[in-house]
């Protein structure tokens, strides 16, 4: 067997990643829980909304024709008819040359096509003189302007924040349908690795890996289940694997992902399964594993723990989106420019952390084990594979945390 990797470029890597995941199903859940979650279907408009015409002012509700040509000096001159009372459902057609007083948030009466500001009125013994004229729908919200009733307002897929609450709300959609959580394990592998609360000795290095991945997988709208430490140890290793595999929807193991006769993930993954991917074209992350055990996605993260946040966001993200059923979605990225070359060689992805200082961006350089880079830095910039590096001046994207 040969010491080194053969790699895949990202793009064909992700797609290996997605054809791993199978969607979820569908759960109901009350209106107060929904929030965070995926909508796993389209959510229509019960009935129109509004149900009514709708003032958006405090004024006069207006037939606009007959305020055509008003002024200051020469006002339309309109009779009083009455007010309309919040939630009062009256609608009283609007007889020529009158007005109705209507709240903001009152029903438009029949009749009337506008409704014109208190400010732009004054009131004289009964009648009203309208200073200004009004054109058709003036201050008015129409029925059904802000959902048709039967209309899809919202389409599965969709990443249900405070504002998709709000039109859930007003449509009336007390129960909604979300895609249920993938619940996802994390097993750190590593002779070397020990608890977070234990002070390491030696050459141990503290498990900060899973911790990581709990709260990325959090962020990604997944369930994380903690597997914890296993050493490089093969029948162990198996072991935890495989509770884990029979308890979740996808696997992450971090470390041991790489070629050396430790790294025994790869061989285990292959023995419940296949190995789809070993190796990226991508820096950092080249050691990285993409397989799948007992027809469970699995994903073998390189230890070092810049590479492997690298490799979360690029082909986890893809992998776990289409297993919360949210719909594809670009990185957000921010163009900025280049205030100190990027070498970089051509054949592989690089994606390298950097900071942000007046308006330009500069590389963080620090190896990818180190973990302070993470911190200091304000995002990532990807290099293309077909580039030799970024210069100073160039403009490039940055992926901000
Ligand atoms: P590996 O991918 O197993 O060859 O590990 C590469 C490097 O990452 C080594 O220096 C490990 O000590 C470190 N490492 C591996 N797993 C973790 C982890 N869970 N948390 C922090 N560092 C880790
Ligand atoms: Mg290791």
């Amino acid at each position: 067997m040969s010491l080194f990797l053969t790699t895949v470029s990202v793009e064909e890597a992700i797609r290996a990643a997605r054809t791993l995941a199978t969607p979820l199903p569908s759960e109901e859940l009350p209106l107060s829980a929904a929030y965070g979650r995926i909508l796993a279907a389209d959510i229509r408009a019960d009935i129109d909304i509004p149900g009514f015409n709708r003032s958006s002012v405090d004024g006069y509700a207006v037939r606009s024709r007959d305020t055509a040509g008003a002024s200051e000096t020469m006002p339309a001159i309109l009779g009083l008819s009455g007010h309309v009372a919040m939630g009062d459902s009256g609608y009283r057609n609007l007889l020529p040359d009158r007005c109705l007083y209507v709240p903001t948030g009152g029903a438009v009466p029949d009749g009337a096509d506008a409704v014109v500001m208190v400010e732009h009125t004054e009131s004289i013994g009964g009648d009203i003189l309208v200073k200004k004229p009004a054109a058709t729908g003036d201050n008015v919200v129409a029925r059904g302007e802000d959902f048709r009733a039967g209309s899809v307002i919202l389409s599965g897929g969709t990443r249900i924040s405070p504002r998709e609450i709000a039109a859930l709300a007003a449509t009336g959609t007390t129960t909604v349908p979300v895609v249920t959580r993938p619940r996802v394990g994390i097993v750190s592998t590593g002779n070397e690795l020990i608890p977070v609360e234990d002070i390491p000795s030696g050459n141990q290095v503290r498990d900060s890996n899973s911790w990581m991945c709990g709260a990325f997988l959090i962020e990604q709208g997944c369930i994380p289940e903690y597997y914890g430490i296993t050493g490089d140890d093969r029948t162990l290793l198996r072991e935890v694997l495989g509770k884990a595999l029979s308890r979740c929807n996808a696997v992450i193991v971090s470390g041991g992902s790489s070629k050396d006769d430790r790294d025994m993930t790869a061989d285990l993954i292959r023995e419940a399964g296949e190995v789809l991917v070993h190796g990226i074209a991508l820096t950092p992350g080249k050691p990285t594993i993409i397989g799948r055990a007992n027809g469970i996605p699995v994903l073998g993260l390189p230890g070092h723990p810049a590479s492997a946040f690298v490799v979360l966001l690029v082909i986890a993200r893809p992998l776990l989106s289409r297993m919360t059923g949210q719909k594809d979605q670009e990185l957000v990225t921010k163009s900025f420019v280049l205030g100190e070359n990027i070498p970089s060689a051509r054949g592989r992805e690089d994606y390298v952390r950097v900071r942000i200082s007046e308006g330009k961006v500069y590389p963080e350089f620090g190896k990818s084990g180190l973990v302070n880079t993470l911190i200091r830095s304000d995002g990532l910039s990807r290099v293309p594979s077909g580039v030799e590096g970024l210069e100073e001046g160039d403009r490039v994207e940055v992926i901000l945390w």
